[in-house]
């Protein structure tokens, strides 16, 4: 066992992953990866970093730092994993929202408690320009917010109780599910980029009294349409599900869809 005083990344596998012939499967997906090593220090070698990587990557494995390290350790030698968190998203449309929503504002409460603070204190002693940009941090965060709820809540729309993971791993949230027929895949898809307008959406009325904040909630969502242009993410969801047959997932249904921002 390596020292308890030590910095090192434990890996846990999320509930349901059963290993198998050296594999970590989780059945309701369909996958099945390495085993990745318990955990990982500084002097772990570079395969085994590779599978845990990997592991983290398709939600299958959920990683922890542990041990004291001091800031400036910290500030030479920055995690080689960001610590991940990963579930299996429950089945229900309400169930499923609000155990994802704490699963995010586990990580952008704080900040989006901060931003919101600022924005009033900085209006209130006439800060405008600070005042400005904490509004914008506040509505980037919740835009990413509900970006991550509008995929969910038209996935569970179509499948209340189909398999899938979300993964939380330092700001960046993702939610590898189950394939669906074509038309859904895309509606699944698309409903992330297109879930930050209710921001302008609900500010529209204000707009000629708040016209600043409702052209930039406008544009802080614009940049999530942005996203279906990449190759990666929702882009690349959006590539894969427009390639599928018209009636469907073929026969390799079960292979899970990264529904990645
Ligand atoms: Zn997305």
């Amino acid at each position: 066992m390596v020292d308890g005083a030590a910095r090192r990344t434990e890996l846990h596998p999320i509930d349901g992953v059963v290993l198998q012939n050296g594999k970590w499967n989780f059945t309701p997906l369909g996958m099945s990866i390495p085993a990745p090593p318990q955990f990982l220090t500084r002097e772990s070698s570079p395969e085994a970093l590779i599978v845990a990587r990997e592991s983290l990557d398709s939600g299958l494995a959920s990683a922890r730092h542990v041990g004291h390290r001091g800031l400036l350790n910290k500030l030479l030698h920055p995690d080689s994993l960001p610590a991940t968190e990963s579930d299996a998203v429950l089945p229900g449309m309400a169930r499923s929202q609000t155990q994802v929503l704490a699963m995010m504002l586990r990580t952008l409460g704080w900040p989006v408690a901060f931003s919101a603070a600022t924005w009033w204190v900085m209006e209130a002693v006439g800060l405008r320009i600070f005042a400005l940009l904490s509004s914008l941090a506040f509505l980037i965060l919740v835009s990413l917010i509900l970006h991550e709820l509008g995929h969910l809540g038209v996935f569970r729309l179509f499948a209340p109780s189909g398999p899938a993971l979300f993964t939380a791993r330092s700001g960046r949230f993702r939610l590898v599910r189950c394939g669906l027929p074509k038309h859904q895949d895309l509606a699944v898809t698309f409903a992330g980029p297109v879930a930050p307008f209710l921001l302008p959406g609900l500010l529209f009325p204000f707009q000629v009294w708040l016209p600043l904040l409702f052209w930039t909630s406008l544009v802080v969502a614009g940049s999530h349409l942005a996203l279906l242009l990449r190759n990666d993410g929702d882009g690349g969801m959006l590539r894969m599900a427009l390639r599928q047959d018209r009636n469907g997932p073929n026969s390799q249904s079960a292979a899970p869809h990264p529904d990645a921002r």
